[in-house]
């Protein structure tokens, strides 16, 4: 038997739940694995607070990312005892995720915890820290160097913007952390490394096709009007990347940035992601991220704590991530 955080959704209603499940009750996967550490994103606070539709079938164990120890192996690349790492894959969605003391995944979607990282480690970057790297990663094949002048970034106190103001400043660029937390300017430029903060209203109402050229490129979470209005101010050449939907799915904008200053708008998907990018992601997450840091942006809580934990990421209270201990 093993415990687990289950959703169900039928005549009783949407609820969540631990339970004790029994190991013939995970679905058939050729890898299965001791969950070690999950974590807490705003999509599985969605799904446990039954607040969007992200579960496509239930009864579903919620949770996003994972790492954990192989107890049992009938894919080629995974033998027993081997300590792996999942992101997305649609694991917490449409596949039973990592919020248990047990998983059941496909080998295909596993990746190996890098040398320099604990698995404690990989799950206070998470999704989260992962995404960043990707989004870096994506600037970077645009040609996107610190000489080209500041890089900012939106939504900049959350998790995917508090990664990428972390790696961008150690990779020498100029960052400037577009923040709703004016009382977060000491976090963001001392612990995170940004070199200057705005504060997020400058970008969040709607704006002129065009703007004063501000930034040679961005990360974004928070689209909508803050995406126009970042894509209006970004240098000729520039590039953008956009990740998220924290102020909406919406994208109010023209196409003026691209006709006439030649700005590159390019999307990152970490779900979808495919395994050698991710592995070369997680390499360099592994060499530019060290414990220190890590720590700060972590606060690990017991598997039982997990719902109330997915109601206060909700409600605003959380800063950095939520490491579930599923041991
Ligand atoms: P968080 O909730 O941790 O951070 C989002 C941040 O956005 C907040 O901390 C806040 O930053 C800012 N924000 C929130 N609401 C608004 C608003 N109404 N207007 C402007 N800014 C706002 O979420 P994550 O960092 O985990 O995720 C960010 C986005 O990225 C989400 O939409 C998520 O779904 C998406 N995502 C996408 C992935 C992909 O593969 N493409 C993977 C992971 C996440 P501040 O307080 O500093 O202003």
């Amino acid at each position: 038997m093993f415990t687990a955080l289950v959703i169900e959704n039928d005549e009783q209603g949407y609820r969540t739940n631990l339970k004790q499940l029994n190991e013939s009750q995970l679905p058939d996967h050729d890898v299965t694995l001791d969950v070690a550490y999950s974590t807490l994103n705003y999509k599985d606070a969605l799904a446990i607070c039954n607040k969007g539709p992200i579960v496509r079938q239930f009864p579903m164990v919620p949770g996003i990312d994972f790492v954990g120890r192989v107890t049992a192996s009938r894919h080629p690349e995974w033998q027993l005892d081997d300590v792996a790492l999942l992101t997305g894959w649609g694991v917490g969605e449409k596949q039973w995720g990592g919020l248990a003391q047990k998983a059941s995944v496909s080998g295909d979607w596993l990746v190996e915890v890098p040398a320099s990282l604990s698995p404690l480690q990989t799950m206070a970057i998470g999704t989260a820290g992962f995404t960043a790297m990707l989004c870096v990663m994506a600037l970077e094949k645009q040609g996107v160097t610190p000489d080209r002048g500041p890089v900012l970034v939106t939504g900049a106190s959350g998790g995917v913007g508090s990664f990428s103001v972390s790696l961008l400043s150690r990779l020498g660029f100029e960052v400037v952390a577009a923040s709703g937390r004016a009382s977060d300017e000491a976090y963001l430029i001392d612990t995170l490394g940004a070199r200057s903060v705005i504060d997020r209203s400058e970008l969040s109402q709607p704006g002129k096709p065009l703007a004063k050229e501000r930034w040679a490129a961005a990360i974004d979470s928070v689209g909508s009007h803050t995406l126009s209005n970042v894509l209006a101010a970004t240098q000729r050449d520039g590039v953008v990347a956009a990740c998220g939907m924290a102020q909406g799915l919406d994208l109010p904008a023209s196409v003026a940035p691209f006709i006439l200053r030649g700005v590159t708008l390019t999307g990152v998907d970490s779900v979808m992601c495919p395994k050698p990018l991710r592995q070369q992601a997680w390499q360099r997450l592994g060499e530019l991220l060290n414990g220190d840091t890590l720590t700060q942006l972590a606060t690990l809580i017991p598997l039982s704590e997990a719902k109330q934990g997915a109601q206060d990421l909700l409600d605003g209270k959380v800063r950095g991530r939520l490491i579930v201990d599923c041991r």
